[in-house]
């Protein structure tokens, strides 16, 4: 614990005018009315307050936050009163102190209106004061410092849940990384052990044996700078923990790959010389593409400014550097402490006026209605990556960024999902796919006839909705595959001599190994099981040429695609596919679906492809249209072995046009009938041998 003489002392290092005599009637004052209280850990409970003082002077703050800190929890845990802190430390630390005891009783509520009720008190405090917030941070830190000394698990829980979730990002928020980082450390190791245990076993196996990783390739980087001139300071360390597990969240992330584990600082004289520095170290080692910033030229929004980059150091090892000026360096570590700091010597500028999130707050403080929609808010500062949005009768519905109508829809219920048909985003019809913002009031629209569409999937974001349409679709699938196995399987029963008994279904599903008629009309769909065998399996030995080659469906139906909601009209597009193509659907606003094959050329020009749906050739009866080009020399006999050739392939020609004549040959463009791809392509290898045809190939549009 710290004692009384070195707290002032290292406060008088760095503001030698600091009230001496302020900190020391503090100390005494806060000594006595905590008497013989005793901390979680055995000590006095009074050892709590003087460490959170002590990191405060590393924050270099004023002596009366320095004194705030001491005397921070008198009000709450001692007998000491308001007026008692008034006469001996004056208003300003009275109301300090008053600000972090109402913040700290946040803790101790849960329901939402009186929470935000304090909330709104600490931030009216704070928004003169953001010496508040720093107190109450490193309130929070120490004791997160000492958590494991408490002894129940559910107590221990609940504090790192809320430091996870509250005051970590909240000192991420005003640019104190280093507090945010240890918070998010502690709660880490007390939330989930067991990731924590393996991401340090997995970080001792990284460290190569017999060197001292971070001090070499410090060295290293120290040299490859001096080299060209740039002194700089470079300091080093291993990555904590948390940030690697929180990487090892992301999509595609790896264990194996995990290799990005160490990061440098380098402390440059200038901002020029930042720059000098980046290009030296690209100079020396690679820059992994995709992983270089310049908060320099755009600092963050909390004014944060540093290079950063990575380089394949040691492969496979890579590491993170930063490079910055000792002032960004110093503004980087302590955030808006910093400029506390600074402000004493540049004059009465209120914090208010640099710092655009402060602003913020009291912006929310000047309009929000109600204490929900003022701590709705608040968070909505606190989690830029969220959206959260209201129901027309005022529920919030919390949401990712770029989350859509249909999301909205779905995260308030599954049936309000499957059934919206638009919506209006405040009082505005906007499409489904639009992009919600935070604070928007959205009201879904929706109608009993309308289904999930599969297009949403392209545009949804939330897991939920994704599923629900997923669900949806599988199950529509299922139905339209049942439907068409059904009439297949008619179709192929009608074509026996005489009519099959149940009984005689009941046979052949047993023979097939298919548990019931369901299972055999999807299979028959989904072309797990043939006619033939369908057939054998009916009347055995029945299977015949005839059977097979006739087509199934009824003639006159529409095509069959399957993908498709029943009922939606379908075309096909100009590149004419024909069943065995691989085929894809545009959605035509007014005009229905129209199907063109996968590589068209109108896919890529028109449309994103996440517009695209999916789609695959049903049992089909009807023929098609192709369009081949074929080149035929020009001589007696070629065209007629071209059109016989087709002729005897069974398709028809409905059109021939001429493209391109000369002495030599003839280019035609037919369009002919085919059932499907596989009788175009024999068409057109048999064109390709035939006597007089020079070319013969699939033309498109
Ligand atoms: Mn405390």
């Amino acid at each position: 614990m710290l004692r009384q003489y070195e707290l002032v002392e290292r406060v008088k290092r760095y503001d030698p005018d600091a009230d001496e005599e302020l900190l020391n009637r503090a100390y005494v004052f806060s000594v006595k009315a905590h008497g013989s209280q005793l901390r979680a850990s055995g000590d006095p409970y009074f050892s709590h307050p003087v460490e959170v003082a002590g990191i405060l002077t590393e924050l270099r703050l004023d002596d009366e936050t320095i004194a705030t800190g001491i005397l921070h929890d008198t009000l709450e845990d001692t007998v000491a009163t308001p007026a008692d802190i008034e006469r001996l430390f004056g208003p300003n630390v009275l109301r300090l102190v008053d600000g972090v005891t109402k913040l700290s009783r946040i803790e101790a509520q849960t329901e939402t209106e009186r929470a935000a009720e304090n909330l709104r008190k600490f931030l009216i405090a704070m928004s003169g004061d953001i010496r508040v917030l720093l107190v109450k941070l490193a309130d929070r830190l120490h004791n997160m410092r000492t958590l494991h000394f408490i002894k129940s698990t559910e107590k221990r829980q609940r504090i790192a849940r809320e430091t996870m979730d509250i005051y970590a990002p909240l000192a991420g928020r005003i640019g104190m990384y280093e507090f945010m980082e240890e918070m998010q450390e502690l709660a880490f190791c007390e939330l989930q052990p067991d990731a924590h245990a393996t991401i340090v076993e997995r970080l001792a196996d990284l460290r190569p044996a017999g060197e001292n990783l971070v001090a070499s390739v410090a060295e290293e980087i120290r040299a490859t700078l001096a080299k060209r001139g740039i002194a700089a300071e470079v300091s080093g360390r291993e990555k904590r923990p948390y940030s690697i597990w929180r990487k090892l969240q992301r999509p595609h992330a790896a264990f194996e790959k995990l290799t990005d584990v160490i990061a440098f600082r380098a402390i440059v004289a200038t901002e020029e010389d930042s720059y000098r520095a980046l290009g030296a170290i690209h100079a020396r080692w690679q820059a992994v593409p995709g992983r270089f910033k310049d908060f320099i030229s755009t600092p963050r929004r909390n004014g944060y400014r540093s290079l950063h980059t990575t380089v394949a150091q040691r492969e496979p090892l890579r590491a993170e550097i930063q490079i910055r000026t000792r002032e960004m360096h110093q503004e980087a570590e302590l955030g808006v402490a910093a400029h506390w700091a600074y402000k004493q010597g540049v004059g009465e500028r209120e914090p208010a006026a640099h710092y655009p999130w402060v602003r913020d707050l009291l912006e929310i403080l000047e309009h929000a209605a109600t204490p929900e929609e003022l701590l709705e808010h608040t968070r909505l500062a606190m989690y830029q990556d969220q959206a959260f949005c209201f129901t027309p009768k005022g529920e919030l519905v919390q949401l990712p960024a770029g989350s859509t109508p249909v999301d909205f829809a779905y995260a308030v219920h599954t049936s309000l999902g499957d059934t919206c048909v638009g919506a209006k985003v405040n009082g505005q019809v906007v499409p489904l796919r639009f992009k919600l913002a935070n604070g928007d009031r959205v009201e879904i629209l929706r109608s009993a006839a309308q289904q999930p569409d599969p297009l949403w999937e392209g545009f949804v974001v939330t897991g939920k909705a994704r599923a629900a349409i997923r669900r949806y679709v599988r199950a529509q699938e299922r139905e339209e595959q049942m439907r068409l196995g059904a009439k297949m399987f008619e179709a192929l029963a009608g074509r026996l001599a005489t009519p099959i008994s149940d009984e005689g279904v009941a046979a052949a599903l047993k023979r097939l190994k298919l548990a019931d008629r369901a299972a055999l009309f999807v299979s028959m769909a989904r072309g797990s099981v043939d006619d033939t065998a369908v057939l054998d399996a009916l009347v055995p030995g029945s299977a015949n040429a005839k059977a097979r080659r006739k087509p199934i469906a009824a003639k006159g139906e529409a095509i069959t695609i399957r993908g498709l909601t029943p009922g939606v009209a379908v075309h096909l597009g100009a590149c004419a596919p024909v069943p065995g193509d691989r085929i894809v659907g545009l959605r035509k606003p007014g005009f229905g679906i129209e199907v063109h094959i996968v590589d068209c050329s109108h896919l890529s020009e028109a449309e994103e492809r996440d517009e695209w749906l999916d789609l695959s050739w049903g049992v089909d009866a009807e023929t098609h249209t192709a369009r081949i080009a074929a080149t035929v020399a020009n001589q007696p006999g070629a065209l007629a072995a071209m059109t016989g050739l087709i002729a005897r392939e069974g398709a028809n020609i409905v059109n021939v046009a001429t493209r391109d004549r000369d002495r030599q040959h003839h280019t035609y463009v037919l369009d002919i009938e085919v059932e499907n791809l596989a009788q175009l392509t024999g068409i057109i290898g048999g064109l390709q041998g035939a006597p007089g045809v020079v070319a013969a190939e699939r033309a498109r549009g």
